[in-house]
């Protein structure tokens, strides 16, 4: 056993996002207010839209996006295969279904040729992952679907990423979802953001985050008329993100390109530093864009691996050095297998990935040691 301990994900919060929270705490508004409309006019000129809301967490931000898209019972959105759950059971919050796809096993995106075969009359919406930062082919998703199924961005892990140069996560389909949990590049403890260019679905959004109601509080507060509750025409949620929160995401926002940058650099250097070992495959850089680099995560090649996976797991646990699985296949946990019938190999790219994929630790809070024990770990383990 080894007492040195580098955790798979660390935030990288500090002196600054404790100050910032003063403001809201003293003031009294804690719920969403100026330091959330702060936080969503700085975020959506750093992705390049329109607009930008910020809500609880991604899973909100995407059901959000789908209610605003009007996804019912009957209707069918496309969803890959290898993602978080959350993609897929905000499908089943709005009563559709969700139809899953395989992926890519080099890039973990969504297989645009899958895609395309599996759009039906009912199909709605395509959920393009930008899985680990990674940006999906959108434009290229865009060709491959008929002109009615609208692009939904799951850029969960994709704050600063770009497909190609300027052009970055959020404004590249129809509307996007952003998470801000702690293993993401950016936190605010829990909350997320959907972005879109398109007016009136923002609109449709900005109301269902907040009960359905027609006006916001803080615009009831600020009009003439403030004890006078607003009207109710749409059937919404409690969507919304604190001040507290919002103030954090403003310090937090402020950081990103620092952040990817470093992240950059370090995930460069592990693919240069792991390049001559046979059995792994590093992830596969963005071609034109930006990597948002949320995890990076290895691929195993098992025929020629000395260890499993999972026993190069624990054996690296045990080193001192967490790892965790990439992602999971959604057709293979127990409830969408329960549900759905699913078999292993029904999306065998998706299964693979789910059985041979190991993030490593990359944050802002390691050092270059931290790296290069790293890599002296992996080594001593599979080259002896
Ligand atoms: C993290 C993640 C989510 C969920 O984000 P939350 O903010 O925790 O709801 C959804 N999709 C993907 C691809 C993710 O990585």
């Amino acid at each position: 056993m080894s007492d040195r301990k580098i955790q798979i994900s660390l935030p990288s919060i500090g002196e600054e996002e404790w100050l910032a929270c003063k403001d809201p705490l003293m003031s009294g508004w804690v719920t969403q207010g100026p330091k959330v409309a702060l936080f969503e006019k700085a975020f959506a000129e750093r992705h390049g839209v329109k607009h930008a809301i910020a809500v609880t967490s991604c899973t909100t931000a995407l059901h959000l996006a789908l209610v605003g898209l009007g996804i019912k019972a009957g209707d069918e959105v496309i969803v890959p295969a290898f993602t978080w759950v959350a993609t897929a059971n905000v499908v089943l919050y709005c009563g559709a279904t969700p139809v899953l796809v395989d992926v890519d096993p080099k890039t973990f995106n969504i297989d645009i040729e899958q895609a395309r075969a599996r759009v039906t009359e009912k199909t709605r919406a395509v959920i393009a992952v930008h899985l680990f930062g990674r940006c999906a082919d959108v434009d290229a998703l865009r060709e491959a679907l008929p002109h009615n199924v609208a692009i939904v961005e799951d850029a969960a892990c994709a704050a600063g990423a770009e497909l190609a140069e300027g052009r970055c996560a959020g404004g590249l389909g129809d509307v996007a979802a952003f998470s801000f949990h702690p293993r993401k590049s950016i936190t605010t403890g829990e909350g997320g953001m959907v972005t879109t260019n398109d007016s009136v679905l923002a609109e449709r959004m900005l109301q269902a985050r907040n009960h359905g109601a027609s006006i916001s509080e803080e615009q009831r507060h600020a009009g003439p008329r403030p004890y006078l509750l607003p009207e109710f025409n749409l059937l919404g949620f409690n969507y919304r993100m604190t001040d507290i929160q919002g103030a954090i995401g403003v310090v937090q926002l402020g950081k990103l390109d620092e952040l990817l940058t470093e992240r950059e650099h370090w995930a460069a250097w592990y693919s240069e530093q792991l390049a001559d070992i046979d059995c792994i495959r590093t992830p596969a850089p963005s071609p034109s864009g930006r990597h948002g680099w949320q995890a990076y995560v290895l691929y195993i090649d098992l025929d020629k691996s000395p260890v499993a996976r999972n026993e190069l797991m624990s054996a690296l646990e045990e080193l001192g050095v967490s790892t965790r699985p990439g992602t999971h296949a959604v057709h293979m946990l127990g409830y969408y297998k329960n549900e759905y019938h699913y078999q292993d190999e029904d999306f065998p790219n998706a299964r693979d990935c789910n059985n041979q994929t190991m993030a490593i630790p990359l944050h802002n809070r390691m050092q270059a040691d931290d790296y290069q024990f790293v890599v002296q770990c992996i080594r001593r383990i599979i080259c002896g």
